[in-house]
């Protein structure tokens, strides 16, 4: 609907030019653009319904009814497209007939409520009324409810507010229950309207403020409700905040490009210009509303206009203008019914008389005033129709008639002082309510920008969450690739350990090749290989150390050196295969009669060496007749047959040499034994010998 009007708007501008070429409207002012775009479109309006009946009427019989009920509606659609009230009126009673007709309840209560809304636009209220009484009989609750709603704005255009409260009331609890909620904001509205000419302005303030939300929701009617809490603001004489509603109400007017939506605007703004002083202000904005609202046929509002638009010029001092607007006004407020109206433009022209010394005009006005404001208990009105009375008596010298106004003035004062004080309140209430909306929406304001911070803050902790996932992803993903990699060295490692314990294992069993050679090497390097005792290097060596040790310790140690008897006859006779085989048979009897650190070795040819550490002298002449023995048992075992083979022996002890000297001990010991050779053989000579021999003489 508000999208049709915009469009309607913008169409009627670009036609207007060749409208008003054609025709003039000769109760437009021509400074008015609004204005003349509500004239342009009432003429559009004539020429597209001239057309439309045109061709209705060339259809003629062709029409069937249902196709006479659609071009019916489309005419009256047009004329309320186009705010043409005149043939809307017209065509509207035509869909109505033909919807009764053809039993279409919906269209017939569509065409009835348009037809109230025009008589209600036009001020005819007793129509509106007739009309208002069909809808209802309709008995539909769509139609009780806008029923309702005409009856509130009835009552209240005439001035009775317990009605209007009460069909008021009643038409919301309908719109509610219909869960029409623009039909709710408009019975809103229309409560809000009637507590405000109450005096009851918070309440006031509260229903309209309520409409709003619901309008501004829906983008509708939001200009009204704007200048209805203006006007609110206006009574309690908060003229900035008035001033500023007034500016909403008409930017968003002139928004939606309707003129008829800015024309009551503009007259209620003229009453706040002129309480402000603003006088030729005021009478501009009246002025262009009142070339608006006659462009469109709309009455009840052009009597406000006027009224205000002749304060300004009585203010102004143009007083004959002043004259003529306010008696057109008083004549159009009659006409209408609208006591308020009626008895402003006759105070108001009381003034002018006054000024202008009519006394007697003053008096008839006054007069007339007074009996109209006593009954409807307008009270500024009437304070100031009892001053002038007053100011009248005074100049007609009427003291007592005087006096009698001021006292009703001032009984009326004293009750205004308390209207006016509770009207105070009312504002101090209206400001505290404000207050607290203002608080709350600043309290919401935090709070979305608390919500807006937390939710910035969730998508920053979002983010970081994401940046967390994707920091272990990728920290896994290394982990994962180091333990993958630490896991191939460590195979490796093993491999590589493996490897090392294979060539350590080869090399220990190198070594211990080597040592096992380097000690059959060093074996053989001290061991004569055909008896298997110390060869003569090293048993001299170890001799050696053992006199040392024997020195040290001043211990004895004996030598007992052992040479085979005829063996060079041995070798002759059983060979020298058998010779070496009596060596080793000799040896091994020898070496039985060892103790552990005893010495035996091969001294040369057949001559063997033992060394008997531990033993003195005594000891050492024992053992050696014992192995003398025994290895003569042992040889001749070996060949039974053969001729004897034995072995002599001479003895040398370090106690009994005298000497530590290696030398002297093999010497003595050679001395022995050459005195067992010389002595017969097979014995054993102990050093010194009891019989020494010369060696020489011996062999
Ligand atoms: P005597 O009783 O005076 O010692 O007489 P004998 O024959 O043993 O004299 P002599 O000690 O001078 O001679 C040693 C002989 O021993 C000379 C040599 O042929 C022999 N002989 C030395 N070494 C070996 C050996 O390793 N094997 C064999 N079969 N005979 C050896
Ligand atoms: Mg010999
Ligand atoms: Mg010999």
């Amino acid at each position: 609907m508000q999208r049709a009007r915009f469009v309607t708007g913008c169409c009627i501008a670009f036609a207007l030019p060749l409208a008003a070429g054609s025709q003039a409207a000769p109760s437009v002012a021509p400074d008015f653009p609004s204005a003349r775009v509500a004239a342009g479109s009432h003429r559009i309006a004539e020429d597209l319904d001239d057309l439309l009946q045109f061709a209705a009427a060339a259809s003629g019989a062709t029409l069937t009814p249902a196709g006479r009920l659609q071009t019916a509606y489309a005419a009256a659609y047009l004329a309320l497209l186009f705010e043409s009230r005149a043939i809307g009126d017209r065509r509207w009673a035509q869909v109505q007939a033909l919807a009764e007709r053809s039993g279409d309840p919906r269209r017939v209560a569509e065409a009835l409520q348009n037809r109230a809304e025009i008589a209600l636009q036009a001020g005819d209220y007793r129509r509106c009324e007739e009309l208002v009484g069909r809808l209802s009989g309709l008995a539909s609750p769509g139609a009780e409810a806008t029923a309702e709603l005409f009856r509130a704005v009835l009552e209240r255009r005439q001035g009775r507010l317990g009605g209007a409260l009460r069909h008021g009331e009643r038409a919301l609890d309908l719109y509610r229950r219909l869960g029409d909620r623009l039909g709710e904001a408009q019975a809103l509205a229309n409560l809000g309207t009637a507590m405000r000419d109450r005096g009851d302005y918070a309440k006031a303030l509260d229903l309209q403020l309520e409409a709003l939300a619901i309008r501004e929701r829906y983008d509708e009617q939001t200009e009204t409700s704007y200048r209805n809490i203006a006007l609110i603001y206006r009574a309690i004489e908060d003229s900035d905040a008035a001033a500023a509603y007034f500016t909403q109400a008409l930017d968003a007017a002139r928004r939606r490009g309707a003129p008829s939506l800015l024309a009551p605007i503009l007259g209620s703004y003229a009453g706040l210009l002129n309480d402000l002083e603003r006088y030729e202000e005021a009478l501009a904005a009246a002025r262009e509303a009142l070339a608006i609202d006659q462009a469109i046929g709309s009455r009840p509002s052009q009597g406000l206009e006027r009224l205000e638009a002749g304060r300004a010029l009585a203010a102004l001092g143009r007083r004959a203008e002043a004259e003529a607007e306010l008696e057109q006004t008083l004549a159009l407020g009659r006409e209408l019914g609208q006591r308020e109206i009626v008895a402003t433009a006759l105070l108001n022209l009381a003034r002018v008389a006054l000024d202008q010394r009519d006394r007697l005009r003053a008096r008839a006005l006054l007069d007339e005033a007074l009996a109209g404001l006593e009954t409807s208990q307008l009270k500024p009105q009437l304070a100031q129709a009892y001053e002038l009375r007053e100011q009248l008596a005074t100049a007609e010298h009427d003291t007592t008639a005087a006096l009698r106004y001021l006292g009703r003035r001032s009984a009326l004062r004293e009750e205004m002082l308390g209207a006016r004080t509770s009207r105070q309140l009312a504002a101090l209430q209206v400001r505290h309510a404000r207050h607290e909306a203002e608080q709350r929406n600043a309290l919401l304001t935090k709070e979305n920008e608390l919500q807006a911070t937390r939710l910035h803050n969730q998508r920053l902790e979002r983010q970081f969450g994401l940046l967390g996932i994707g920091t272990l992803l990728v920290v896994l993903g290394l982990v994962s690739w180091r333990y993958v990699s630490v896991k191939q060295r460590n195979r490796l490692l093993a491999e590589n350990a493996g490897e090392l314990e294979r060539q350590r294992q080869v090399l220990s069993d190198a070594n211990v090749q080597l040592e096992r050679q380097a000690a059959e090497l060093y074996h053989a390097a001290v061991t004569d290989p055909l008896t298997g005792t110390h060869n003569r290097g090293h048993l001299l060596r170890e001799l050696n150390e053992r006199i040392l040790d024997a020195q040290t310790r001043e211990r004895d140690l004996s030598l007992l050196l052992i040479d085979f008897d005829h063996f060079k006859q041995l070798n002759d006779l059983r060979g020298h295969l058998f010779g070496d085989r009596a060596l080793v048979v000799g040896v091994q009897a020898m070496r039985q009669w060892l103790e552990p650190g005893d010495l035996l070795g091969r001294f040369g040819g057949e001559e063997f060496l033992i060394v008997l550490t531990r033993s003195d002298a005594a000891a050492a002449l024992e053992v050696a007749e014992r192995i003398c023995e025994k290895v003569g048992d042992a040889l001749r075992a070996l060949d039974p047959d053969g001729p004897a083979c034995t072995i002599s022996i001479g003895i040398a002890s370090l106690a009994l040499v005298g000497s530590y000297r290696l030398e002297a001990l093999i010497d003595a010991a050679d001395q022995a034994l050459y005195a067992a050779k010389a002595s017969g053989r097979n014995r054993v000579i102990r050093y010194p010998s009891p019989t020494p021999l010369a060696k020489g003489s011996a062999a």
